[in-house]
């Protein structure tokens, strides 16, 4: 038996229904740890890709991607330099930022969004990242316009993966720069670029590559559209590579999730 096991079952804090055991103390602190560690991992390899790229480390945000983690994660993260947050469920996110509205964070959402979530999406979302149909653009801005609140960033995500259908969301890049323009009139809305997923079967590379063409001819009418969300932990080199100012990694830090999501 481990001697923590033979501490006081509690530290007695608060209320009697919220009681801190030791346990929950040790691993709160083991958890730390192990953040603290994946975290510097994390950013030494995106210092190392963007090196590797020719470009500088200040080119390049890390967006921890939090789902399925619970908020004590959030916070930890906060505490060790981490800015920005993404979450790509709508329920999910909502929660979490009710719980820590204060704490100095960027949330992106992510995710794909239905029409009937822009209401809420908006009340704590400071970049939504999957923008893929007029319509979304319409809803959100006006739940904009009711929240009165700044204007959202907004990306056009692309579907980079012809072979998927729409599955993974995205529009086609033919239709990306039609979207882009739509996002860049509504009164509510900020045109801050392009996000991709790449194909599960492979060819990252050759996705992003498209995706900063998208990118690019987006940006010969919207100057100030310079952002490129691209890269997830399995892909991020390949991403900061074709020139990703975004990278949007789960598991590098946070450890592998139960579910795939
Ligand atoms: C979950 C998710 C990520 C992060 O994926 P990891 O493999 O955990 O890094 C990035 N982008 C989107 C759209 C996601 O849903």
């Amino acid at each position: 038996m481990e001697s923590r096991d033979a501490k006081p079952e509690s530290l007695c804090l608060g209320r009697r229904d919220a009681l801190v055991t030791t346990s929950d103390l040790t691993s709160l602190r083991e958890r730390r740890l192990e953040l603290a560690a994946r975290l510097a991992d994390t950013q030494e390899s995106i210092s190392r890709a963007c090196a590797g790229a020719g470009r500088g480390r200040d080119c390049v945000t890390l967006v921890v991607v939090t789902k399925t983690w619970p908020v004590s994660d959030i916070k930890t993260l906060t505490e060790l330099g981490v800015r920005d947050i993404g979450e790509n469920r709508d329920q999910e996110a909502a929660a979490k930022y009710a719980q820590i509205p204060d704490l100095a964070l960027s949330w992106h959402f992510i995710g794909q969004l239905q029409t009937n979530k822009c209401h809420s999406v908006v009340r704590y979302a400071d970049m939504v990242h999957s923008v893929d149909r007029p319509r979304l653009v319409s809803e959100l801005d006006s739940a904009v316009t009711r929240a009165e609140r700044e204007p959202l960033v907004c990306l056009v995500q692309v579907n980079l993966d012809p072979g998927d259908g729409d599955r993974r969301g995205g529009v086609q890049p033919a239709s990306a720069c039609e979207l882009a323009d739509q996002i860049a009139e509504a009164q509510g809305l900020v045109l801050g670029g392009v996000m991709g997923v790449a194909p599960l079967g492979g060819g990252a590379s050759a996705a992003f590559d498209r995706l900063r063409d998208v990118a690019g001819t987006i940006a010969d009418d919207h100057p100030s559209a310079t952002i490129i969300s691209a890269g997830m932990s399995g892909d991020f080199v390949a991403a900061i590579n074709a020139g990703a100012t975004h990278v949007r990694m789960g598991a590098a830090v946070l450890g592998h999730r139960d579910s795939l999501r």
